[in-house]
């Protein structure tokens, strides 16, 4: 199959005009000139007119589980009344009603040109039931801050809900099996035991760890000065506060964790760093990859995010939607005019890049996915786009609903799952 566009988008060079993308099965096998692939290839020619071709977009951080909460939360005044007012909506909700939030969300994602996501579930048991129309990294969200002495019990029966799950129909079985992971929630809620076992775990499986750090200026106060309402909601709880009142989040994170480990980390926000922080990640020798989530970031008013900082020390960023209890929709395009508001001096190209190629990094798939380069899986979306101006200008700026979208070689045509269903 060659799929021809006004616009090649590849994310390896110069967008390509009147370019091409040859198909086999579900890879790319050819991309250039529409006369070139054509000379080259064979096969059913479908030419998407005046749109521009690109990778389909990945998510580094969602919780498709909270779909079903879009619009509940009004902000609150501090992130722990945040905390608590989700914990009175999620109680309100069955597994069932949470399976038909996940599904919703995957199909809502695509509906905005997602075509892969990282995404955290509370309910990994509910996974098995889920067959995922976008390739999907499963992350088993893990909290025992009631339950630390069940750390072992609660990993094991994760892992064996991942990893029994249903292969989604476009997927090979081998690919399916690679996609899960662990996600100790944050440091206020996982303890440092669960966070050993999670790495020891990702150290032997070469699986890949995510978690919330650094979030909101209550998880600073709560671990540098052992005061605010985090600290004391978590206190009255019964959570031991022992890990209080010395260092940064970023400090303990980093000091309980083997170097070796932290490329298998993403970890999101990271909006609370002191020049102490900063210093300790510029002798950091690895480093983890870090999620921005713009909209979320601005619903809660966290403090602004040290992106040029974090940029000149090299670190991998990736951008990604959070949950639907603190954001709109899950529109990876709104994520980046967000981030492009709040960072008015990067360049679109690369604000592009923080949903292609940066994630596929994160995801230690940044030989498959990200890019439409030859050998790459066949992940595709396209979108309208003139003559004239910048292409990239032109994406980010794109606020519509993707119509056409080729997920592993897969078109709207046989692609199942992928009709007028609304895009949340
Ligand atoms: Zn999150």
């Amino acid at each position: 199959m060659i799929i021809r566009a006004r616009t090649v988008v590849t994310m390896d060079e110069a967008p390509i005009e009147n370019g091409a993308v040859a198909v086999s099965e579900n890879r790319i096998v050819d991309v250039g000139k529409f006369d070139e692939i054509k000379a080259r290839n064979a096969g059913e020619i479908i030419d998407l007119g005046e749109q521009a071709l690109l990778p389909g977009l990945i998510n580094a951080h969602c919780h498709l589980d909270y779909t079903c909460l879009r619009g509940k939360i009004a902000p609150q005044n501090t992130f722990t009344d945040w905390i608590q007012a989700i914990n009175a909506e999620k109680a309100k909700h069955s597994p069932k009603d949470y399976l038909a939030s996940i599904n919703e969300g995957f199909a809502g994602a695509k509906r905005f040109g997602t075509t892969t996501v990282a995404n955290l579930t509370a309910f990994p048991d509910l996974v098995p039931q889920i067959s995922s129309p976008i390739r999907t990294w499963w992350f088993a969200e893990l909290i025992d801050v009631r339950a630390p002495e069940r750390v072992n019990e609660l990993v094991d029966r994760a892992i064996k809900s991942l990893v029994s799950r249903r292969p989604a129909p476009l997927l090979s079985e081998a690919e399916v099996n690679a996609r899960w992971g662990l996600a100790p929630h944050a440091l206020f809620t996982a303890s440092a035991n669960l966070y050993r076992h999670c790495e020891e775990v990702a150290l032997r499986e070469g699986i890949l760890l995510t978690t919330h750090l650094a979030e909101s200026r209550e998880e600073m106060e709560m671990f540098h000065d052992a005061s605010g309402s985090l600290y004391e909601f978590l206190k009255a709880i019964g959570r031991p506060m022992d890990d209080c009142g010395n260092e940064t989040p970023l400090e303990l994170f980093l000091g309980a964790h083997a170097p070796r480990a932290l490329s298998h980390w993403i970890v999101a926000h990271l909006n609370e760093l002191t020049e102490s922080d900063f210093e300790l990640l510029e002798r950091s020798r690895t480093q983890f990859h870090v999620v921005h989530s713009p909209r979320s970031h601005d619903y809660f008013k966290h403090s602004k995010f040290a992106f040029e900082r974090l940029h000149s020390l090299g670190f991998n960023i990736c951008l990604g939607t959070d949950s639907l209890a603190s954001n709109k929709n899950l529109s990876l395009f709104a994520e980046m005019r967000a981030f492009q508001k709040q960072f008015p001096g990067v360049s679109p190209e690369e604000i592009l890049k923080m949903v292609t190629v940066n994630p596929a990094i994160a995801l230690q798939q940044e030989n498959t996915i990200g890019r439409i380069r030859l050998g790459f899986y066949a992940d595709l979306i396209a979108i309208p786009c003139g003559e004239t101006g910048n292409p990239f200008e032109q994406l980010v700026a794109f606020d519509g609903l993707i119509d056409w979208t080729m997920v592993n070689g897969k078109h709207p045509a046989d692609a199942q799952g992928s009709g007028n269903l609304p895009a949340v």
